[in-house]
């Protein structure tokens, strides 16, 4: 069989194994994959932390012990509701030049094409310097526990990882750009709630205690506050790589932050998402809870907010600050946070992911990015692994914003030359020797 039509079969066939976190149940897939690299002739190992949940791992032995590099791919998506989608979320359906289905980008597609170029090797007689690692796990899509962090506790050779490599950045188009973005890092999750006491009573007669009315006030100041922005290095690295030269009204961009100091310039930073993100702390307004009835004032109520703060930020000194932009009639409670150390980006780990990069797609930019949601390369990064999320299968922006969304899709022609470039770059990182 052809490569494209074995990566696009392996692909269908994980897409099929309904693994919606929540529950999971990634034995289904793992057990999959077990089989499938059996008739390779690869044993693999599967690790359950839980009835109906597991990650799985193998191994290809290299020339030297120790240092291994790990492709990591989690094979639990996010649940999809059929409702709106052209073809069910778990058909697999191939319409127009599309695979359809829940995981065809986020990130069963990347999981196939590691596990090809992962038997590529073997079927080439390739034996790498080191030992390469195939991991597939559960439970990304709910913080890892169960999946990677797991993992790590059992099996103690992941923590001595030269390097590994996930999902996180792709390659992309941006203001015409076409470029690859290697990411090397993540904003810190820094999720906090505001919660206000008050008096109860009847909401015939209002009175100045209310605690709906705190939270919203409060609330209304914390959306409000214009968090500075920040020119951190990567992001200056990354918007500089896509921006420079680009004219904009009244003048040309040559630096980020002479760029910066336009009103214009700032105000297209600001209207971009990811460039938003990428340059400041973000405070997104998520729950609101306060109330059981329409003619009862409540005695406590409440806010969430899901705060991404920028790696060089400390949770302290930014709760602090929250606390100060709330005022006194709230109180702020943090809920989860995430720390985060970016890798180094001067490494041969880089440099292949660039060479790989250019032997498709010519002299394109090959740039650090920050990923602005968490993934599962946070594990490692913290313990100091050099972990970069970077998938070799180009998106268009409608197949990346279909992530996680209705009709996930990835296009045919990008998959089967995402898989060509996955063994070619799977294949470079096997002949490498230096450990950084
Ligand atoms: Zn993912």
């Amino acid at each position: 069989m052809r490569r494209n039509e074995e990566g696009l079969s392996l692909l269908r066939s994980l897409i099929r194994i309904d693994t919606s976190n929540p529950p999971g149940n990634e034995e289904a897939a793992v057990q999959f994959i077990e089989a499938w690299l059996k008739k390779e002739g690869i044993t693999s190992k599967i690790f359950s932390p839980a009835p109906r949940r597991g990650n799985l791992l193998a191994r290809l032995k290299g020339k030297k012990a120790g240092e291994p590099i790990v492709l990591l791919g989690h094979i639990d998506v996010v649940p999809a509701d059929e409702t709106g989608w052209t073809e069910g979320p778990f058909s697999a359906a191939v319409k127009d030049g599309y695979l359809y289905g829940r995981g065809a980008v986020d990130m069963k597609s990347d999981v196939a094409a590691q596990i090809l170029a992962f038997a590529a090797l073997k079927r080439e007689g390739i034996t790498p310097e080191r030992d390469i690692i195939l991991l597939v796990t559960g439970d990304e899509e709910a913080g890892g526990e169960m999946g990677v962090g797991y993992m790590l506790e059992k099996v103690d050779e992941l923590s001595d990882a030269a390097f590994v490599l996930s999902e996180g950045g792709s390659i992309i188009e941006e203001e015409g750009v076409l470029h690859a973005q290697v990411s090397i890092g993540e904003k810190k999750l820094c999720q906090f709630m505001i919660r206000a006491h008050g008096t109860g009573g009847h909401g015939s007669m209002p009175h100045r205690d209310n605690a709906n009315d705190k939270v919203v006030r409060a609330a209304n100041r914390i959306i409000g506050h214009n968090w500075p922005i920040r020119r951190n290095k990567i992001a200056t690295r990354y918007l500089t790589g896509i921006l420079k030269g680009k004219k904009f009204k009244g003048f040309t961009f040559s630096t980020l932050s002479n760029a910066l100091r336009r009103k214009h310039f700032r105000s297209f930073v600001e209207n971009n998402v990811v460039y938003n993100a990428l340059l400041r702390n973000t405070v997104a307004l998520t729950i609101l809870k306060g109330g059981v009835k329409v003619n009862v004032i409540p005695p406590e109520s409440e806010a969430s907010f899901d705060a991404r703060i920028l790696p060089e930020e400390q949770h302290e000194l930014f709760l602090a600050q929250v606390q100060k932009v709330a005022g006194k009639d709230v109180e702020v409670v943090p809920i989860d946070r995430g720390e985060s150390i970016p890798s180094r980006y001067d490494t041969e780990f880089f440099r292949a992911i660039r060479r790989a990069v250019k032997s498709r797609k010519g002299n394109i930019p090959v740039l650090p990015f920050i990923t602005t949601g968490a993934t599962d390369l946070r594990y490692f990064r913290q313990i100091g692994i050099t972990a970069y999320g970077f998938s070799p299968i180009a998106l268009s922006h409608a197949e990346m914003l279909s992530m996680h969304s209705i009709d996930e899709r990835i296009s045919l022609e990008g998959f089967a030359e995402g898989l060509d470039a996955t063994c070619d770059l799977v294949k470079d990182l096997a002949a490498l020797s230096t450990t950084d």
